[in-house]
C-alpha cells in the first residue's frame, strides 16, 4: 500500500505543482485587481459629495403619526408569540391607528415616552423621521389629542418658567418640572 501511494503521489506531484503556480498566479491577479478596485474606490470617495451619499443611502422620512405607545415586545408576542421572558424589559414603539409598528428611538426629546407612564394612557401625534429600510421612529415632537383637540406636550417649571423635553428637575431651581399640555 505504501508503495502504491508513492506511485500514485509521485505521479500526482507534477499536477500538484502545476496548480500550485497556477493558483499562485491568479491570487496574484486577484491581488492586484483588489489594489486596483480600493484604489478606485479611495478616489471615489475624496470626490463624493453629500447628495451621492443621500441618494446611495436614502434620505432618512419625515412622517406624522397618530397612535399610542406599546410594549413591542408584549404585542409581538401575542401576535406571533415571539419570545417573551417573565422579566422583560420593556421594549417602547409607537402603534399606529392603522396597526402600523415603529421602534423609538431613545433620545432627549423622547425620553418623556419611556419614563412618563401617563403618556403611555394618551392618544399622541409624533412628528419625526424615519430611516431607510427600517420602522425606527426619532421623536422631534410630541402632541397629545383630547375631544378632537391637539395639545403641545412638554415639561414646564413656573417658577423659573423653564421648557423641558422630559420630566426630572429643573436645570435650574432642582425642583421636579410638571406635565403640560397646551391646546
Ligand atoms: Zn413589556
Ligand atoms: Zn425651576
Amino acid at each position: 500500500m505504501e508503495f502504491i501511494n508513492g506511485i500514485q503521489n509521485k505521479e500526482r506531484s507534477p499536477i500538484f505543482d502545476r496548480q500550485k503556480y497556477g493558483g499562485f498566479w491568479f491570487g496574484a491577479l486577484i491581488f492586484g485587481l483588489a489594489v486596483v478596485a480600493a484604489a478606485n474606490i479611495a478616489g471615489q470617495n475624496t470626490e463624493t459629495t453629500e447628495s451621492q451619499v443621500v441618494d446611495n443611502a436614502g434620505a432618512a422620512k419625515e412622517i406624522q403619526i397618530q397612535g399610542r405607545i406599546v410594549c413591542l415586545a408584549e404585542v409581538m408576542h401575542n401576535l406571533y408569540r415571539a419570545d417573551l421572558p417573565a422579566n422583560h424589559e420593556h421594549l417602547y414603539g409607537f402603534e399606529t391607528a392603522e396597526d402600523v409598528f415603529y421602534t423609538l428611538l431613545r433620545t432627549d426629546l423622547s425620553e418623556a415616552l419611556f419614563v412618563d407612564e401617563r403618556l403611555h394612557q394618551r392618544t399622541l401625534i409624533i412628528t419625526g423621521r424615519t430611516f431607510p429600510k427600517t420602522h425606527l421612529l426619532e421623536a422631534i415632537r410630541l402632541q397629545s389629542l383630547h375631544d378632537g383637540v391637539v395639545h403641545d406636550l412638554y415639561y414646564y417649571c413656573d417658577t423659573c418658567a423653564i421648557r423641558a423635553a422630559a420630566p426630572g428637575d429643573c436645570v435650574c431651581c432642582q425642583a421636579p418640572v410638571e406635565l403640560v399640555e397646551k391646546p
